[in-house]
């Protein structure tokens, strides 16, 4: 008799949705100290680097300062991107509605701060915050985001 194996990952039935992202490493130099912007999202214990989803016809990079100012209440001017991540999750959109898998990329660029406060980000970050860049390497909850702050770091290292 034919014995059934049974294939490794998620139901062949379950819908997949590719979703993308854009968000900001802000940065500045407080004396000999290179500091980065964390926020910490609405009723999650974890510290995240500002992103969000584009707007219809908006550049990356645009939804990347778009994001990055709504989120951390500072204006923000873009510069190069430090690089791209990727993670996969499952959602369910109500409590009757099938489970999606969605694979999401986010693209961080460098922000330098022009103006604004961390006192005026929005309501979706219970906590924003200036760490040092080493802290928030520690303190990132995600290891995806922890690249990215070792990438920005090198980036921005001056020899
Ligand atoms: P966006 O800010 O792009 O609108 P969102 O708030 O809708 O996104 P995500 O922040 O992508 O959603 O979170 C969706 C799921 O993925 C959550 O379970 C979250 O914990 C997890 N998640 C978020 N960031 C990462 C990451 N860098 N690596 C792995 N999992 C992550």
């Amino acid at each position: 008799m034919a014995t059934k194996r049974k294939k490794p990952g998620p139901p062949d039935n379950i819908e997949r949705r590719r979703e993308t992202s854009a968000g900001g490493v802000v940065w500045r130099r407080n004396g000999g100290n290179l500091e980065i912007v964390m926020a910490r999202p609405a009723r999650k214990d974890a510290w995240v680097l500002p992103k969000g989803q584009p707007n219809p016809k908006e550049t990356l990079i645009e939804t990347a300062a778009r994001e990055t100012r709504e989120e951390t209440g500072l204006e923000v001017a873009p510069g190069a991107e430090v690089g791209k991540i990727s993670y996969i999750f499952s959602w369910r959109e109500g409590p009757d509605k099938p489970l999606v898998r969605i694979f999401k990329s986010v693209h961080y660029f460098l922000m330098e701060p022009r103006g604004g406060s961390i006192d005026a980000h929005d309501h979706e970050m219970d906590e924003v915050r200036w760490m040092n860049i080493d802290e928030a390497e520690h303190c990132a909850s995600y290891k995806s985001d922890r690249e990215i702050i070792v990438k920005a770091r090198a980036m921005l290292t001056v020899e």
